[in-house]
């Protein structure tokens, strides 16, 4: 494991009129399942499909029609949990949640309240280089996902995507341990890599298949740390629930506004109505949806037509013995392995894709040399034209081929971009264009010398000048390289110009 620092709690302080102000706040991430089938039916769910074509009669809540849990998702949310270093609790079980709303057909929604199938768990959130804060996480439960209700398509009609029912989530629901709008936008980026890696959910905010609920309270200095010692949840401020973010951006604006709007009412002697709120981007606020309603509002019972889920301890061992490498290991292995230094490694080990592309280059070669041409020059020029290394013009076995030119002196580092650029625009085996576009680098040392001479001998003021002062020797290499296209070693022609002038 890295060695990283577990910082106390560093909460936000906003300074009101009547003193300082912290902020508490708790996470509820609902992450679709990456799976093709839904949680209790055989249909897809596939985004972008036509309206209303990916549903079953029980996502239509025909009469009659049964729910079949899909074993697949328990599964998803059991490796989830293990990624999380998560209580896997092998009996949980799914009630209803009842309320109306058009896009949901069955008048409720299965959920699991009562006995969730993961318990306490952990994110270490990274906050810099070496700095990390712990966030527990309370509990992951399974949970079907509602329809679409579409009201712009027309100006008198409001119309239903049924597509959506039914998909199955995961709610992932944090304790109150973030302290501040970056903490929290760093706990989503972290669960967010921790979900891809592990194959769980595809963590596309833009088609909502990752949101989070904020909940945000303040509280004086001191409040918490009382919270903390009791438990008791009186010493928080009341909290109001921002529903639905999706974008790291937003939900740090939404929180600095929502905290800032709540003092203000503090101060003015009011207090905090307990609601759920939504972010206008638009407007940079957050507005009043509903009153909060509480868990009695929606007769939450045991769903009648699902048994209890029980699972066996085996089949978890077995999910867990198929585990891949996490985020925080993978970057710990390339700091301890190939000597990388702590950023770089977070930056390759970011997203897994990026982190399997590097792999693939640094596989047999110089770790650092690999990370410098992953970072520098690949992911440069992919930021640069909007591409990803999915997209990347330039294979992992093309990069690996130009570095090991660069690492058996065949080329310079300098012929190595041109050679970079060829291979971006042009494609083609790297040691082949070196071959046929005569780009090898001259080692040669006779030829080097005969060049070296040439310049001297057209340069007699200079030779002068850098007899007097030897730091204009560099002159002479320069003339050298030019002289030979950048194809001369530049380690060779630098001695070879010490020794001819004899410095
Ligand atoms: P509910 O089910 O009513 O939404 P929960 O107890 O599940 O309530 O809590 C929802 C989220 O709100 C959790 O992430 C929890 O950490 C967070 N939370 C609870 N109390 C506070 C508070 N005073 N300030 C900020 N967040 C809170
Ligand atoms: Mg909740």
């Amino acid at each position: 494991m890295l060695d990283l620092t577990f910082t106390a709690p560093q909460p936000k302080v906003i300074q009101g009129a009547q003193g300082d102000w912290e902020l508490v706040i708790g996470l509820e991430v609902h992450a679709q399942v990456a799976s093709n089938a839904k949680l209790f039916s055989g249909a897809s769910t596939r985004f972008g499909s036509e309206p209303n074509s990916n549903v079953a009669f029980v996502d239509a809540a025909m009469p009659g029609m049964l729910p079949v849990i899909n074993e697949f998702c328990v599964a998803q949310a059991v490796r989830t949990g293990l990624g999380l270093k998560a209580e896997i609790n092998l009996r949980s079980a799914f009630d209803r949640k009842n309320y109306f709303y058009p896009d949901l057909p069955q008048g409720y929604q299965i959920s699991q309240l009562y006995h969730p199938i993961v318990g306490e768990g952990e994110i270490i959130v990274d906050m810099g280089p070496g700095i990390a804060r712990r966030v527990r996480v309370e509990r992951i439960h399974l949970e079907q996902d509602a329809g679409k209700s579409i009201h712009d398509m027309d100006p008198t009609m409001s119309f239903v995507d049924l597509n959506r029912t039914g998909v199955a989530l995961m709610e992932i629901v944090s304790r109150p341990d973030i302290r501040g709008p970056e903490e929290a936008a760093a706990y989503v980026v972290k669960l967010r890599q921790i979900l891809r890696y592990l194959g769980t959910c595809d963590g596309n905010m833009q088609n909502g298949n990752l949101r989070a609920d904020v909940n945000v309270s303040v509280c004086k200095p001191g409040d918490y740390e009382r919270f903390q010692e009791t438990g008791d949840f009186g010493h928080l401020g009341t909290r109001c629930e921002i529903k639905n973010m999706n974008s790291m951006r937003f939900i740090q604006a939404a929180i600095d506004y929502e905290a800032r709007r709540q003092i203000a009412i503090l101060e003015d002697g009011g207090s905090i109505v307990q609601e759920t709120r939504l972010y206008d981007p638009d407007k940079g606020e957050t507005r009043s949806m509903r009153s909060k309603e509480e868990a009695h509002d929606y007769r939450y019972f045991p769903d009648p037509d699902l048994l209890p889920l029980e699972i066996e301890q085996a089949w978890v061992d077995d999910i867990a013995a198929s585990m891949p490498e996490l985020p925080d290991e993978k970057k710990a292995r390339f700091v301890r392995d190939m000597g990388l230094s702590e950023y770089d490694a977070g930056v390759l080990t970011a997203e897994v894709e990026n982190a399997d592309y590097f792999e693939a280059v640094a596989s047999g070669r110089d770790g650092k040399m690999a990370a410098n041409w992953v970072i520098n020059e690949l992911f440069g020029r992919l930021n640069k034209e909007g591409l990803s290394v999915a997209t990347s013009p330039v294979s992992a076995a093309q990069l690996g081929g130009v570095i090991d030119l660069i690492a058996s002196d065949a080329i310079s580092g300098k012929i190595a971009k041109d050679l970079f650029e060829i291979l971006w625009t042009e494609g083609g085996d790297p040691a082949r264009i070196v071959e046929d576009r005569g780009m090898k680098q001259v080692t040669d040392l006779g030829a080097i010398e005969a060049a070296v001479d040439q310049i001297i001998a057209d340069n007699p003021a200079q030779v002068e000048k850098a007899r007097a002062n030897p730091k204009l020797a560099g002159w002479f290499v320069g003339q050298v390289l030019k002289a030979t296209g950048g194809k001369a070693n530049p380690a060779a022609v630098n001695e070879m110009v010490a020794r001819k002038l004899a410095l």
